[in-house]
């Protein structure tokens, strides 16, 4: 499934009312990860499509319009919301964007929070790192304890992306962040892939330790996936896992 540039607002299980802000081609998915769990499918699907990111000014224009409009209708919002297709801190506006968007919220919505759900794989840019460091809810996915089931699992499409140099950013991030992390089990190219395993959840439990997030979204797969043969975890298997981490003084909330 792919998203236009402005997108609801959406109820979110996560964000309450969610306005979306697609910094993406609205024709393709743009990412430098290939999640096995990705709504918008597998990067292969329509990479062979032409890259026509929004500008600046056609975000500025698109965003003002909408917020007219709900101000008008009296739809509340409770974040303004970077996702969409693809990792939106790829857009080379971004820190501009992310600043137009900031103000936006304090004209029209005062009360409600700037989020970027993002992979994290752009933080070692510090023009990026900063411009995150700014709003109120990044949140940084995190799906593995190890870079072997975070290859298996987010599959990243470029060699300098280590796991080692995500842990890092994360680290940098500390408290300052919320780390999202979706917990699986299934099967991937013939492979067994789980981060729920004893070992592989332990590893991760090490990291997000070291990491000392404000919290720890814990979630599992809602929509289609491009990978058929995954398992959905119940509510009562996330709260076992959620116990874990709490059991080590780290906050955790669980959306089943
Ligand atoms: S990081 Fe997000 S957009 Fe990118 S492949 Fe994974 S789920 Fe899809």
């Amino acid at each position: 499934m792919l998203f236009e540039t402005i997108v609801g607002p959406i109820h979110s299980r996560r964000l309450g009312s969610s306005l979306g802000i697609n910094l993406l081609p609205q024709e393709r998915k743009l990412c430098t990860y290939d999640c096995i769990y990705c709504e918008c499918g597998w990067n292969s699907e329509t990479e062979k499509r032409e890259i026509k990111l929004p500008t600046l000014d056609e975000i500025k224009t698109l965003l003002e319009k909408r917020l007219h409009e709900l101000v008008a209708q009296g739809v509340p919002v409770d974040s303004f919301t970077f996702a969409g297709n693809g990792e939106p801190t790829l857009h080379p506006q971004f820190p501009q964007v992310a600043e137009f968007v900031m103000q936006m919220r304090d004209k029209y919505y005062p009360k409600a929070v700037v989020t970027l759900l993002t992979n994290a794989t752009q933080l070692s840019r510090p023009e990026i790192f900063g411009a995150v460091l700014k709003l109120d809810n990044p949140v940084l996915k995190l799906d593995a304890g190890t870079s072997a089931m975070r290859a298996a699992i987010n599959k990243p499409n470029k060699p300098e992306h280590t796991f080692e140099q995500l842990v890092e950013n994360l680290v940098r991030f500390g408290n300052r962040c919320i780390v999202q992390t979706l917990l699986l089990r299934g099967e991937n190219d013939g492979h067994t892939i789980t981060n729920v395993s004893d070992h592989e959840f332990a590893k991760y439990v090490e990291i997000v330790k070291k990491i000392g997030p404000k919290y720890v979204m814990l979630y599992a797969i809602d929509r289609s996936t491009p990978e058929k043969k995954l398992e959905k975890l119940t509510v009562e298997e996330l709260e076992k896992y959620a116990q874990v981490l709490r059991y080590e003084g780290i906050d955790v909330k669980v959306y089943g």
